[in-house]
């Protein structure tokens, strides 16, 4: 059994007292989505058989066809496209991206800059990569302005006849600001409608399902994305991704993932099938712990006296935990804590590294069951002032304290508290 100093699991227990009343709220939003999740499956009259798998073409899999239709359910949408076939998040949203984007319309982000690795999916004019502004898709996005909110000012002035797609974020991705919850991203839809009523509504729903009771689609976003070795695929998916949202707009990305007249309509699942439909039941409840995770490590980080986002108190709409560190050395051992905490590769050592694509070494934590599945327990951070690491997900509760004990015993043993 590992040893942590009195004084740490003195802060522990208080922090976790003090989120209690939290975790009531979590607890009642994990039964929402539990039930919910369980009835769609009910209604869709899932069976051992739907579970499978299949080969070649694949033509009429029972299983894939009603795992489609439970996610439409489940997301209030008219239809979904899930699929073990999406390599990643960014392959996911890239497709539906390209799925109903012409040559000649305009994308534009109201949420300011997008997460990282979609700068390569936007890329610029006659880059040659296939980028969608290299096939002549043009691209703007509006600034959060400073409070976080976003800039309606600019955001009416950057809308013109060309704009075709609106893009959301909802998760803060790595950025210290606030996620947009499901109640905001509602009003920027009624807002963005306002303006051009046939708009294009696209939420990135990263890292969001189930952490409330509704999501975007429920709300009038007409197309959503988001990957299986997040959220929804809750820690059991191999891989994949889904679309979710108006039926043509799924159609177009399902002829962009397959080809156009095909579409959906073929895609060998292999023995993925069960692992995506047994993580969905599971998700609410993983992301639960998640989330309870999250709230934890806020108050337990604020108590020690670091800065944490969102704080414990604050209402949550993704899995994203930021905490702020004064130097260097606090967040290298804070991540290594972590890592330090895992089932697996709790032997390995993280090392801060020159990431391709980032301008500062970046030093991860990722003792994981699915290579970098982030629904597990995880933590991320550049090595540069502000001192931020992000950290998310845990598959259970009991090992996420484990990870911020260890993480802060790390930290108390190198004379960093
Ligand atoms: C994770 C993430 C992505 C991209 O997903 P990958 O699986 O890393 O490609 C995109 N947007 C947001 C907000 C994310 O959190």
């Amino acid at each position: 059994m590992a040893a942590f100093s009195e004084e740490i699991v003195h802060w522990l227990e208080a922090a976790e007292q003090q989120a209690e009343s939290r975790f009531r709220e979590i607890d009642r939003i994990v039964d929402q989505n539990q039930w919910k999740v369980i009835e769609a499956f009910q209604r869709h009259q899932v069976s051992d058989y739907h579970f499978a798998g299949s080969t070649g073409y694949a033509y009429n899999d029972r299983g894939r066809e009603v795992l489609d239709l439970v996610y439409a359910d489940v997301f209030g949408a008219e239809a979904a496209l899930v699929r073990p076939h999406f390599a990643s998040g960014t392959h996911t949203i890239a497709t539906a991206l390209f799925g109903v984007l012409r040559p000649g319309d305009e994308l534009l982000y109201i949420t300011g800059r997008p997460y990282d690795t979609l700068h390569k999916v936007i890329g610029t004019p006659g880059d040659g990569s296939g980028s969608l502004q290299d096939f002549g898709i043009t691209y703007n996005e509006a600034a959060l302005l400073s409070d976080g909110s976003v800039d309606w000012e600019i955001v009416s002035a950057k809308i013109t006849d060309r704009t075709k797609v609106i893009g959301i974020q909802r998760s803060r991705g790595y950025d210290w600001r606030d996620s947009f919850t499901v109640a905001r991203i509602e009003e920027m839809v009624r807002r963005v409608k306002e303006i051009k009523p046939d708009l294009i509504v696209f939420v990135d729903n990263c890292y969001g399902e189930f952490t409330e009771e509704r999501e975007p689609t429920q709300v009038g976003a007409d197309l959503i994305a988001g990957s299986l070795i997040k959220n929804p695929g809750g820690g059991l998916a191999e891989t994949g991704g889904y679309i979710c949202g108006r039926q043509e707009l799924v159609n177009l990305a399902a002829y962009r993932l397959t080809a156009p007249g095909i579409g959906g309509e073929v895609g060998a699942m292999l023995g993925t099938t069960r692992g995506i439909y047994q993580g969905l039941f599971l998700a609410p409840t993983i992301v639960g712990q998640a989330v309870k995770g999250s709230i934890l490590a806020a108050a337990l980080f604020e108590r020690v006296g670091f800065q944490s986002r969102p704080g414990w108190q604050d209402a949550r709409t993704d899995l994203i935990q930021a905490i702020a560190f004064s130097k260097p050395e606090q967040l290298i051992a804070f991540v290594q804590g972590i890592q330090r905490a895992a089932a697996v590769d709790g032997h390995v050592v993280p090392e801060a590294w020159d990431m391709p694509g980032y301008e500062h070494p970046v030093i991860m934590a990722a003792g994981t069951f699915i290579q970098g599945g982030s629904l597990e327990l995880s933590a991320d951070a550049p090595i540069r002032a502000p001192y931020i690491a992000y950290m998310q997900g845990g598959l259970t509760y009991s090992h996420i304290k484990f990870g911020l004990l260890t993480a802060l015993q790390t930290m108390k043993d190198r004379n960093l508290l």
